[in-house]
């Protein structure tokens, strides 16, 4: 393999992003269907939230079904979990076999398990349901190079968002210093991790005068749906790349505050004060599929750089 072959492969691997195969509010249209987004993080695909209708996303915006690993349902209203039976049915005909872990508000095995009994359906792969109730932010999920968190929503039923969070990267080492300090292969590990080494004369060399600085560690904030409220803030710090729904224009405040939704100013406003990079709006209401430049606009007013998303598009988070 070249190795310039090899480098554009390690940095396909390496990516963080998401694809969005969902981006509409309770009803599909022909531009956005519900609620879908597959997210890549360092060779690990997961799905998060999955509306009526996302496998066929799957093969519309060429994403790969069964390299998922995890799918995160946010809450139990069908535009984020009625195309999960479909998708799980879909994945044992097309032969898999590797478990899968669905994290999901309490009550989604029931529902899934009824709605297979009834049709006499069998899955022919683990699905491992880790149903949530908490009402405080958790870690879910630790995995090699990042972990899951729950940000609890407002919303009209138990809901929650979820944060993607990096583990720190190793730090390079600095060019020649090995040879300089004969430091022996079974210590380079520890050392991109931050240890300082002990020669075999017992001198401590400092890490920082054996590595360069590791490389930033990214977060991106997945939050649907949800009205706004005083610890969303503290519960979002350190996100990097925000996904937050605006439903509503704010002419339409107080409908957003009674279905508990969030308007396009009230999201700008936040990812102002979070200053994060990049803010990315989705489950938009089919109310403004002719003027969503006017949603869009509103957003921009406080947070210029703000983005509504597309279905099949890619956004990196790096
Ligand atoms: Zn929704
Ligand atoms: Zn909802």
């Amino acid at each position: 393999m070249g190795v310039s072959i090899f480098f554009a492969i390690f940095a396909f691997i390496m990516k963080m992003e998401i694809t969005i195969l969902g981006s509409g509010a309770s009803t599909p249209t022909s531009k956005r269907n519900l609620s879908a987004q597959v997210l890549h993080i360092r060779g690990v695909d997961m799905l998060i939230d999955c509306g009526e209708g996302t496998q066929m996303q799957f093969r519309k915006y060429k994403q790969k079904l069964q390299d998922l690993k995890y799918i995160f349902i946010s809450h139990l209203h069908g535009d984020h979990f009625w195309g999960l039976p479909g998708l799980l049915s879909s994945m044992h005909m097309l032969g898999r076999q590797t478990p899968i872990t669905i994290f999901s508000p309490k009550g989604l095995k029931n529902a899934i398990s009824t709605w297979f009994s009834l049709s006499d359906t069998w899955l022919n792969f683990p699905v491992h349901y880790q149903e949530l109730d908490s009402k405080q932010s958790e870690k879910i999920l630790d995995e090699d190079s990042f972990e899951v968190h729950t940000i609890p929503l407002l919303h009209s039923v138990y809901c929650n968002g979820y944060i993607f969070k990096e583990k720190p990267k190793l730090k390079p080492i600095k060019k020649g210093i090995t040879a300089l300090y004969n430091i022996p292969h079974y210590a380079i590990e520890s050392i991109k991790k931050g240890a300082d080494f002990t020669d075999k004369d017992g001198n401590i060399l400092k890490n920082e005068t054996l590595t360069l600085p590791a490389a930033k560690s990214y977060q991106y904030s997945y939050a649907s749906d949800t009205a706004q409220f005083d610890e969303l803030q503290a519960l979002l710090k350190d996100t990097d790349v925000l996904y937050h729904e605006a439903t509503f224009m704010h002419s339409l405040l107080e409908r957003a505050i009674s279905t508990k939704h969030s308007t396009a100013l009230q999201v700008a406003e936040l990812a102002q004060k979070l200053q994060v990079e990049r803010l990315l709006l989705g489950h938009i209401s089919c109310r403004y599929s002719k003027k969503e430049e006017l949603l869009l606009a509103e957003a921009q007013s406080l947070f210029a750089s703000a983005e509504l998303v597309e279905d099949g598009k890619s956004y990196r988070i790096y």
